[in-house]
């Protein structure tokens, strides 16, 4: 078994960083604490995203006939180590290509892939995701949100909440009810719904993970055309499951890990806190648990590049991306001591970030339930 990156790969990696250092400003690093919906970091996205799909590098590991070159998952993989280790650069446009894309190709119509993955592969759109209610988050199939049938229009209502990136999105990937006597699994469909619709309020939630990041959108007697609609109507639990085992390993919170460890290491380096076996200790276990994350984060890409159907491997691989993700933001608290305290300082953005690693994209304790039921067959009892 061969477990090196191949010479093409290592040559894609090198290029990929090169390009990084040239193209993200000076301020990089402060401009991406504002989170993908500050504006400064908004705008730059796009630019950014545009850029890598300029060098046929945005969508690579797609076929060639929706945009991509047909590389292996595996270079998607780096572009996404190299990005998330960054500051995620590409901003919302990580969620289009890693699952929104994937899902419109295994589900969509011909006319939403011409129109959806063409402009994603070109990175110039931004996507939100609108699963969440206020009464339906870990519980997500008990969501209210009703779209009523007239002709060859949706007409929608509800109220979606925690939905990232709003305020700058063209998109959302919309879960609804279709069938208003359905419960649970039953009676839902997907809308690829545009924002601009009449209808559609934004509001803004304040957020501990930086600026317009998180908001509410009512939707009120939105007018959404049936041929948004993605997949079978009333079966819009399938498509929903298939883009969450996507989602799952999309972000390799991993390798932003590993990177911050480098710097709390020197950190601590410098302020002879190395001489301390606990600190020693925290920072080698902290490194393992992001090992651990990548290599489970590797089986699940490697599946995929063997076309397998997506497994619980999926579930496990998140949960260890979230202790990953603790572990180091922790640390960061711990080496910075009092001027981690600091608003917006690197111990405390970090930290902030790692807070809400294990309730987005399914709370752990939902991937554990999972996991202990498709995965080790537990009984729910
Ligand atoms: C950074 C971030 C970005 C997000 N972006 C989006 C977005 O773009 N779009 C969107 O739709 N949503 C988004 N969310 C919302 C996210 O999907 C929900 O927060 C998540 O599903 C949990 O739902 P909840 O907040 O309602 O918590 P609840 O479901 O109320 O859970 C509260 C706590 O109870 C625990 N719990 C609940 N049920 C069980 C159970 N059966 N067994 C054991 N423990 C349980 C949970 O683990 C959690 O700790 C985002 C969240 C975060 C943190």
């Amino acid at each position: 078994m061969e477990f090196d990156w191949s010479p093409e790969d290592e040559a894609f990696r090198r290029d990929l960083v090169a390009f990084l250092d040239q193209t993200l400003p000076q301020d990089w690093e402060e401009m991406s604490k504002q989170g993908p919906g500050g504006e400064g970091q908004a705008q730059f996205s796009r630019e950014f995203a545009a850029g890598l799909a300029e060098r046929g590098w945005l969508t690579q590991h797609w076929p060639v006939a929706h945009g991509g070159a047909g590389a292996s998952s595996w270079r998607h993989a780096i572009l996404g180590e190299e990005l998330w280790s960054r500051g995620e650069p590409r901003g919302p446009q990580y969620m289009n290509v890693n699952w929104i894309g994937p899902t419109i190709m295994e589900f969509g119509s011909q006319a939403q892939k011409r129109e959806h993955l063409t402009r994603i592969s070109a990175g110039d759109v931004f996507w939100c995701q609108g699963f969440s209610e206020p009464e339906a988050g870990s519980d997500l199939v008990a969501l209210r949100s009703m779209a009523r049938r007239e002709d060859d229009v949706y007409v929608v209502n509800g109220t979606k909440i925690w939905t990232s990136y709003a305020n700058h999105a063209d998109f959302c990937f919309l879960l609804v009810r279709t069938d208003p006597d359905s419960k649970r699994h039953r009676g839902i469909s997907v809308l690829l719904m545009p924002m601009d619709l009449p209808g559609v309020e934004i509001r803004e939630i304040p957020a501990v993970v930086g600026e317009r990041y998180f908001h509410e959108v009512f939707l009120d007697e939105v007018r959404v055309p049936v041929s948004c609609r993605l997949g079978p109507e009333n079966e819009g639990w399938s498509v929903v499951t298939y883009a969450l085992q996507y989602e799952r390993v999309g972000a390799p919170r991993y390798a932003r890990g590993a990177r911050t460890l480098d710097r709390l290491a020197e950190h601590a380096r410098e302020r002879g806190l190395l001489e301390d076996p606990t600190i020693l200790e925290k920072l080698g276990e902290a490194r393992a648990l992001c090992e651990a994350a990548r290599v489970l984060s590797y089986r699940v890409i490697d599946q995929r590049a063997h076309g397998a159907p997506p497994s619980a491997d999926s579930n496990v691989a998140r949960v260890a991306g979230t202790l990953a993700d603790r572990s180091v933001g922790e640390l960061a608290l711990e080496i910075f001591g009092a001027d981690g305290l600091e608003s917006g300082s690197f111990a405390d953005s970090n930290f902030r970030m790692a807070m809400t690693a294990g309730v987005a994209v399914g709370a752990t304790e939902i991937q554990l339930n999972l996991i202990a039921g498709r995965f080790l067959g537990l009984p729910r009892e």
